[in-house]
């Protein structure tokens, strides 16, 4: 894999380009100088493939964001959504309907266009029937083991298998009785009668049909031969009438025998096969294989643990739509593979939940504080602001008293010179509220932790400023002890302690053991009781957080922490003079 890139293939083009004309990308370009030829007809026809054998990925939405995009971009263009579902073993419904909800979710419609390949099996077959008729295509014998051995190596040509003979009549007889369920898996496949010395692997005679006597999700006990992909997809994409199949990189090899199958079946419509890079991201495995062994394993909670690179993951760890959209905009398409930072998928998360996010203060590691001068049993509504990039997002009421919670990590009792927050003696500003003073340090007698701090308040100061102006270093955040609410916060850091995970000899060697942190007796503003699963807040000074959409309850509030405040991407931007 090629260097990790920090600056993403758009960007590069507009900050060398013309700003005024977004420049269009290979893929794009493609499209509109055959809408200009109309080589289509005017039509622009793309599709989703996805095999239902995994939750959809980031990487996914990379390839959803651009066959959906390219379609809506064309007054009549439209996007199928079809299930390449060819492989029973693997494919289940529970699949099938995360793919759409994960789809819809990220906000693209495929209208009445849902489609699976399995639907074509009928006339697959009877693809596969001609091309047998036409004496290209032949039932070989061999064991799996012996069609590898024959088909020879990159560098030296393969050798023809001792079936490739056979007439057209026992072809035919053999592959009726294929269907018939005559034998068993691996006795015979079917096979293209293309090349065995092609230059190009898999143009050596590839196996267009296998025998799998496993029952489909869709078609039940009816079949016992399943087409292989390179069959399947030309045909699939050729019988909807697609103009241009896009797809990743891997299957540029394959381009000729997707070609080569549509030529010899003389198929009316013949899509354009175009291939593009997959998405790498840092720290990330992309592979739904190994994402089943993260799940299979217990590595993870299940497909949508929030540390999951899937839609689903991301979804439940608080990201939105609308930011994986900006980031596979910005990202663009190109033909060249390379690994994209996580960073920038964090920041264009933070960029839109820096709007949209309300603010609300909360505690993770709750000290607590006595003001000692405040009356006993006084309670101020602070005037607080909602977010103070919108202010048609208005304010709310904090509650303030004498016993409060701040962050324990707001306070040193011997702070070093850099550390500007609270300590004894020093005084800081409480947030919408009043300056403090650290007066005193109650400890536990055995273990010497500090349990409770007490401080004075300058009435003076309501609101946070001081009439004599004088100032203070410090903002925090706080809650009232009596008036908030406990939560149960999670943290999440990268699943994975290397930047490319695929590289590690087994998974069990980069995962990260912080991953995840639970902190349960957080402490959080009143005004998050009952707050909606999925909702999410800045939580002032800590992050972006959303409310666990399956485990929090109006008991328990449990919170996912989306992304921290700190935008590595901003910074690395800066240090490039970007
Ligand atoms: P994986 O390798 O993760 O198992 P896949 O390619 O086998 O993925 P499919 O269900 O076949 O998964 O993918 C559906 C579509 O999504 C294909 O067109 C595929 O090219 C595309 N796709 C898969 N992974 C990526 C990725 N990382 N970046 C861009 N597109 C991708
Ligand atoms: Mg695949």
């Amino acid at each position: 894999m090629s260097q990790i890139k920090s600056s993403p293939e758009k960007d590069k083009k507009t900050n060398s380009g013309d700003e005024t004309s977004p420049s269009l990308d290979f893929i794009r370009t493609i499209i509109a100088e055959d809408l200009r030829t109309g080589k289509h007809g005017g039509r622009v026809a793309t599709r989703f493939p996805p095999e239902p054998n995994g939750y959809l990925h980031i990487g996914h939405a990379k390839s959803i964001c651009l066959n959906f995009g390219i379609a809506s971009e064309h007054e009549k263009g439209t996007c199928n959504l079809r299930f390449d579902d060819t492989n029973p073993t693997k494919e289940d419904v529970e699949y099938v309907d995360s793919i759409q909800e994960d789809i819809k979710w990220l906000g693209f419609d495929w209208q009445d266009r849902l489609y699976y390949a399995s639907d074509y099996f009928d006339r697959l077959y009877d693809c596969a029937v001609r091309l047998i008729k036409d004496g290209k295509a032949y039932v070989c014998s061999l064991s799996a083991g012996d069609i590898r051995e024959y088909r020879g190596t990159l560098t030296e040509p393969g050798q023809d298998s001792p079936y490739r003979t056979r007439s057209v009549e026992e072809n035919l007889d053999l592959f009726q009785r294929m269907r018939a369920g005559e034998f068993e898996d691996g006795a015979h496949v079917l096979r293209a009668k293309i090349d065995m010395a092609h230059p190009n692997v898999t143009m050596r005679d590839p196996t267009l049909y296998r025998i799998r006597k496993v029952p489909h999700h869709r078609t039940g006990d009816k079949w016992c031969i399943y087409p292989m992909y390179d069959f399947t997809h030309c045909i699939s994409d050729s019988i909807e009438r697609i103009t241009h199949s896009i797809c990743t990189l891997e299957f540029e090899n394959n381009r000729p025998l997707y070609d080569w199958v549509l030529d010899e079946l003389k198929m009316e419509c013949h899509p354009q096969q175009i291939e593009f890079a997959r998405l790498n991201l840092t720290y990330t495995l992309m592979s739904k294989r190994k994402l089943i062994e993260l799940v299979e394993k217990g590595y993870v909670a299940g497909w949508d643990d929030p540390r999951m690179p899937t839609i689903a993951g991301l979804r439940r760890r608080g990201y939105t739509p609308e930011a994986i959209r900006n980031f596979c905009d910005r990202i663009g398409v190109a033909k060249r593979d390379s690994v994209v930072d996580i960073a920038l998928l964090e920041h264009c998360l933070r960029e839109d939940l820096n709007l949209r996010a309300p603010r609300v203060m909360a505690v993770l590691n709750p000290l607590k504080v006595v003001i000692d001068n405040y009356p006993d049993n006084q309670v101020e509504e602070m005037e607080a602001v909602n977010n103070p990039e919108d202010p048609g997002m208005g304010s709310r009421k904090a509650p303030f008293s004498k016993v409060l919670y701040i962050e324990r990590e707001d306070f040193m009792e011997d702070p070093p010179k850099k550390f500007f927050r609270l300590s004894p003696g020093r005084e800081v500003r409480l947030r919408y509220s009043y300056y403090i003073t650290c007066t005193g340090v109650v400890k536990d007698e055995k273990t010497g932790e500090i349990t409770e701090l007490h401080c004075t308040y300058d009435p003076q100061t309501r609101g946070g400023w001081a009439p004599d102006g004088r100032k203070v270093q410090a903002t925090l955040h706080w809650v009232s002890a009596e008036h908030s609410i406990e939560a149960e916060v999670r943290l999440y850091e990268q699943l994975f302690t290397l930047p490319n995970p695929a590289e590690a000899r087994n998974i069990e060697d980069c995962l990260n053991p912080r991953s995840l942190e639970v902190l349960s007796s957080c402490r959080v503003e009143p005004g998050l009781k009952g707050a909606a699963p999925q909702s999410r807040y800045q939580f002032e000074r800590l992050g972006y957080f959303c409310v666990d959409a399956l485990d929090s309850s109006d008991k328990k509030l449990v919170f996912n922490r989306t992304v921290s405040l700190r935008d590595t991407w901003a910074r690395i931007q800066k240090s490039q003079g970007g």
